[in-house]
């Protein structure tokens, strides 16, 4: 089922999560352990993240270093069709611009509708690590819209090849990111909605928010979206924070906020168990709050706590 029809549909609050592929040389358990008990709150999706590959330096024998290029984990085809078979639920993989070619971006649209996926989320991705700003892939795409773009067409029956002639038509509902604090690169945060308004314009269906950790941030971006005329769901994005390492790190990767109050309850904490409950309280106060306040979808990014996420769900419903 599309993401839009769920929404439509939703009789009562809609919970949908995030994962990341498991790290090579993991097995799929990995991913079934972190899911399993989640599964208990009926998550309408799961995303899945994808994780361009990395250029590394490897020393020769003879002490000279060449380039080679690593992939950390997999892609996401497999393991959105491991979690369909297993869960019985939809399957959203994320799909980026940065390192691949339109023909790629093509085969892998292709792989997907064979296998019955019905959303993708469209990213433009960030630069590789060893650059500092983004770069597209010589025949790929630039920004997040073109990738919309190329797959409203491919729903519309157009392919690469001009060949091909009555090309079946995909039927993804299309997801992109946005980002209540402004993405990092963006002048500002009407330059910023424009383009994301682009993206919907050109078909995107719904967008799903960055994390923030002050809700006012996301009723601030869906009414600011509103008077830019964005009338698609808003889906907001919600981590737990659950050490005193991410206080700094969420902000410097993320370019979100770490609100006072949230800062000065992990500093008093004591343990590991002390800061995971910090975590747990505020991500079920920022749940109750959103709830109270109609919106359509409490999506986690369950990335490395799914026991917070758990708990949290757990005293919510
Ligand atoms: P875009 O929409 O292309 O925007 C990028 C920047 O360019 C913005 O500043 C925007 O204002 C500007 N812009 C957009 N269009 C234009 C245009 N036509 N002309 C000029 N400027 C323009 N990254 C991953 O690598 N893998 C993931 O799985 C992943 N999942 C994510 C999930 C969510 C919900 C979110 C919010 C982000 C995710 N990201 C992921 C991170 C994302 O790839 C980065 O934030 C990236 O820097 C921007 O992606 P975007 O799709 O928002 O880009």
């Amino acid at each position: 089922m599309k993401v839009t029809q769920y929404l439509a549909e939703a009789k009562g609050p809609i919970v949908s999560l995030e994962i990341l592929p498991p790290t090579k040389g993991k097995s799929i358990d990995s991913i079934y352990n972190h899911l399993d008990p989640l599964m208990e709150f009926k998550p309408a999706f799961v995303n899945v993240t994808y994780h361009r590959a990395e250029q590394v330096y490897k020393k020769r024998n003879d002490g000279s270093f060449e380039r080679v290029e690593i992939r950390k984990r997999p892609g996401t085809v497999g393991i959105c069709a491991a979690i369909m078979n297993k869960y019985k639920v939809e399957a959203i993989p994320h799909l980026i611009c940065g390192g691949f070619s339109k023909e790629e971006t093509e085969n892998a649209l292709i792989d997907l509708h064979f296998l019955g996926v019905k959303n993708v989320l469209a990213l433009r991705g960030d630069a590789a690590a060893n650059e500092k700003f983004f770069t597209p892939h010589p025949s790929g795409h630039r920004y997040a819209d073109d990738l919309v773009k190329q797959i409203i067409g491919l729903n519309n029956g157009h392919y690469l090849e001009e060949d091909i002639m009555d090309g079946v038509k995909t039927d993804f509902c299309i997801g992109v990111a946005g980002y209540p604090e402004k993405h990092f690169e963006a002048p500002n945060l009407d330059t910023d909605i424009m383009y994301l308004k682009r993206k919907v314009d050109l078909g995107a269906d719904y967008i799903t928010t960055q994390m923030f950790f002050n809700n006012q941030h996301y009723y601030n971006f869906v009414s600011r979206c509103k008077e830019h005329g964005l009338e698609v769901p808003v889906l907001p994005g919600l981590k737990p924070l659950t050490n005193k390492r991410q206080l700094n790190m969420i902000p410097s990767i993320f370019n979100v906020e770490v609100p006072v109050e949230l800062y000065n309850e992990m500093m008093k904490a004591k343990t590991p168990e002390d800061c995971d409950r910090v975590g747990e309280d505020w991500l079920l106060e920022q749940c109750r709050d959103l709830l109270k306040n109609n919106a359509p979808v409490l999506h986690f990014y369950t990335l490395g706590k799914p026991q917070v996420v758990y708990n949290v769900l757990k005293r919510l419903f």
